[in-house]
């Protein structure tokens, strides 16, 4: 399947990653969602090799490569059958320390996560009283002399229990007296051995997927000064920079699933024979692999501009997010389709379809819901009045 001119530029980093997740197999991804446990094994070699590191510079021990190839060993990941969703944490939250950290941070953590002995796998923004309303959250940093003291609570918050290192977003000014409500929001790099039972609490969130998430409870959490990244009240134009990481990544996420998908289907219905011949002599049967084929591309041609604008250090939210939204309804009805196109068989655990499906459909709703994204592109790129 061809993938456009910039992406396809990079064979080896594709053949490589497809081989190392190949080489686990389908029925280790199958066991680990059945017994919804880690697949730490897949993250530790994905690591040891060098994939987690790609974003962090060479002078820190990383790959030193852009966004672009982040991107494919994503796709790749979730085109062999594996799911992303256990590990891309890091390659977004490193950007943002990457790109807001003071020298010292850098210094002290990029070497330990590119040689993988600390992981930063962690982003807590989302609270359960505020759901999207991101700059109503209610999660406060109060300082203290050299610290500050953490009260609240977030949710849905991923591979805690994996992680040593979380980046927490929390008003550190109150609402009513900033301009902005944007403004007075922070973010700490919390070490999370240290936190644990100590003012901060987790309670796991068992799901659809074999995704690791949990509810946080935050009662008196002391943070030394030092874990704040970048300016006090700036927190939230950081983790905007972030976020558009994250949506790219993800939408290059879905166009690997969607791919997977389409690659099932095609495959399945060329050798699957009802009515003395190969199901996909009908149209019915072809026409749809063919517009999700179509849609997948669409999709990927949306996550190259993106990633251009971003790579170059362009304004690029509402490519993101549009990306985001075209790719993960894209895998969405390539999953539909692939099932479809299997009959009965779309629903047998042995044929890893149906865990796919349920693994693609996350991402309509995290790490931003369609409806926000349509209003962002309605306000920002149509200049209609913003509905909240
Ligand atoms: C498995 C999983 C993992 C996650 N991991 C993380 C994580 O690691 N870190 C983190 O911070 N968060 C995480 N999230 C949270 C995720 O980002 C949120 O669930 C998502 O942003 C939606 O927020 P909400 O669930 O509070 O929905 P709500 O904000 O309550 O929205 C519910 C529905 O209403 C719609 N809606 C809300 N307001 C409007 C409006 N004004 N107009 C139109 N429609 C509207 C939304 O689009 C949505 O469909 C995760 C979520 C899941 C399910």
């Amino acid at each position: 399947m061809p993938i456009p001119a910039a992406r396809s530029d990079y064979p080896e980093i594709r053949d490589a990653v497809r081989a190392l997740v190949r080489g686990f197999g389908d029925a280790y991804f199958r066991e680990k969602d059945e017994a919804r446990e880690y697949p730490e094994e897949f993250v530790e070699s994905l690591t040891k090799e060098g994939w987690m590191a790609a974003l962090i510079p060479a002078e820190f021990g990383g790959a030193g490569l852009g966004l672009i190839e982040a991107s494919i060993i994503m796709e790749e990941i979730n085109r062999a059958g594996g799911n992303s969703g256990a590990c891309h944490g890091q390659m977004y939250n490193m950007n943002t320390l990457l790109r807001h950290g003071s020298a010292e941070q850098k210094a002290k953590f990029l070497p330990q996560i590119a040689s993988g002995a600390l992981r930063l796998q962690s982003m807590a923004v989302t609270e359960p009283t505020t759901g999207t309303n991101t700059t109503d959250l209610k999660t406060r940093a109060v300082r203290k002399g050299d610290s500050y003291v953490i009260e609240g609570q977030k949710v849905w918050i991923s591979r805690i229990q994996h992680s040593d290192l979380m980046i927490l977003l929390a008003r550190t000014t109150p609402r009513d007296e900033v301009k902005r409500k944007s403004d007075g929001l922070s973010i700490f790099l919390v070490d999370l051995h240290a936190a644990l039972g100590k003012g901060m609490e987790i309670r796991p969130i068992r799901n659809m997927v074999n995704h690791e998430t949990n509810e946080v409870f935050f009662d008196g959490l002391e943070l030394p000064a030092s874990s704040l990244i970048g300016e006090e009240g700036k927190g939230f134009r950081y983790i905007l920079d972030g976020m558009n990481a994250e949506r790219i990544l993800i939408a290059a996420e879905c166009v690997g699933d969607a791919r997977y998908f389409i690659e099932r289907a095609a495959a399945y219905a060329s050798e699957r024979e009802v009515f003395g011949g190969p199901i996909c002599q009908n149209q019915v049967i072809q026409f749809p692999i063919a517009r999700a084929y179509t849609q997948m591309r669409a999709a990927d041609a949306l996550v190259s501009q993106a990633i251009e604008l971003f790579d170059s250090g362009e304004p690029c939210g509402s490519e993101a997010n549009m990306a985001k939204m075209v790719a993960s309804e894209a895998s969405w009805f390539a999953g539909d389709t692939c099932i479809q196109t299997h009959g009965g068989y779309g629903f047998a655990e042995e044929y890893d379809i149906e865990r796919k499906f349920r693994e693609t459909r996350l991402y309509q709703v995290a790490p931003i819901s369609t409806n926000l994204i349509l209003s962002h592109v309605a306000t920002h790129e149509l200049g209609m009045p913003k509905s909240f």
